[in-house]
C-alpha cells in the first residue's frame, strides 16, 4: 500500500490534470484533505508533507485536535458537518471557515458566538438531493438565506456555496446545480465565489463544474478508522 505522501502526490497530480483538462489554472482550486476519525499525528504528518487545509465534520474532534496541534503554523481547520446552534461557539473558536451553513438559525449562532470578534468564512450549503432531512438548503432557498447573512450577520464573512453529491446521480449533473446554485448567491454577494465541492470519488468532475475548494479523505488519508 502507498505511503501518506504517495497518496498525497497520485491525488495532486490528477487535480492538475483535470484542472489543466478544464483549461484552469492550478491556482484556482484549493485541496482540503478531510482528516475525519484520524488521530492528531495524521494531520500533523500532513502538515509536514505541506497540506495546510484540512477538514473535520464533527465539532468535537474539531476542537480536539485544533487544540493538540494549536502550534502547526499555518494550519485552516473547515468545519464541513452537521452545524448544531448549540455548539455554534464550539465550532467557532475552533474554525477558520464553516461549509455547513444551511438555515437562518445557525448563522444567527455562528454570528452571535462573537459578533464583533475576527471574520468567520461561511459557505452555504446546498442541498442537492430531493431529500429535505439531508443537510443543505434547498436549492430555492439559498438566495435568502445569503442575504440574511449578508444584512443580519456582519462577522460572518460570505464565501460562497458547498455541496455533496447525491449517490443515485452521476456527479456532473449534480454540480450543474450547484454552479446555478452559486450563480444565484453571487447575484446577492458578488464576492461569494467559492465553491465546496468534490470528494475521493467526484472530484474531477467537481473541478469540471467550476469547484474552488475540494474536501478529499479516504483518497488521501487511506480508509477511515472506525468512528468507535
Ligand atoms: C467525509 C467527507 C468528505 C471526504 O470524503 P472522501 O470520500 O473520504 O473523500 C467530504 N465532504 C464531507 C462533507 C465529508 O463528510
Amino acid at each position: 500500500m502507498p505511503d501518506l505522501a504517495e497518496r498525497l502526490a497520485d491525488v495532486d497530480a490528477r487535480i492538475a490534470a483535470a484542472m489543466r483538462a478544464s483549461g484552469r489554472a492550478r491556482g484556482e482550486v484549493t485541496r482540503i484533505v478531510v482528516t475525519k476519525f484520524h488521530p492528531p499525528e495524521l494531520v500533523a504528518e500532513l502538515h509536514a508533507l505541506g497540506v495546510r487545509d484540512v477538514g473535520e465534520n464533527r465539532q468535537q474532534e474539531l476542537s480536539a485536535k485544533r487544540d493538540a496541534l494549536g502550534g502547526l503554523e499555518g494550519l485552516r481547520w473547515h468545519f464541513i458537518g452537521q452545524a448544531q446552534t448549540n455548539k455554534a461557539r464550539a465550532v467557532r473558536s475552533s474554525a477558520d471557515a464553516v461549509h455547513s451553513v444551511d438555515r437562518v438559525r445557525i448563522a444567527d449562532a455562528l454570528h452571535a458566538a462573537d459578533p464583533t470578534g475576527a471574520p468567520l468564512d461561511v459557505l452555504v450549503q446546498v442541498n442537492l438531493t430531493s431529500d429535505a432531512g439531508r443537510g443543505g438548503a434547498p436549492t430555492d432557498q439559498v438566495e435568502t438565506l445569503a442575504a440574511h447573512i449578508a444584512e443580519s450577520c456582519p462577522s460572518l464573512r460570505l464565501r460562497g456555496v458547498m455541496a455533496v453529491a447525491p449517490l443515485d446521480e452521476e456527479p456532473a449533473a449534480a454540480f450543474e446545480r450547484l454552479a446555478a446554485a452559486s450563480l444565484a448567491l453571487r447575484a446577492v454577494v458578488p464576492a461569494a465565489t467559492w465553491i465546496s465541492a468534490g470528494m475521493t470519488g467526484d472530484f474531477v468532475e467537481a473541478i469540471s463544474a467550476g469547484a474552488t475548494h475540494l474536501r478529499i479523505g479516504s483518497a488521501i488519508t487511506g480508509p477511515r478508522p472506525d468512528r468507535g
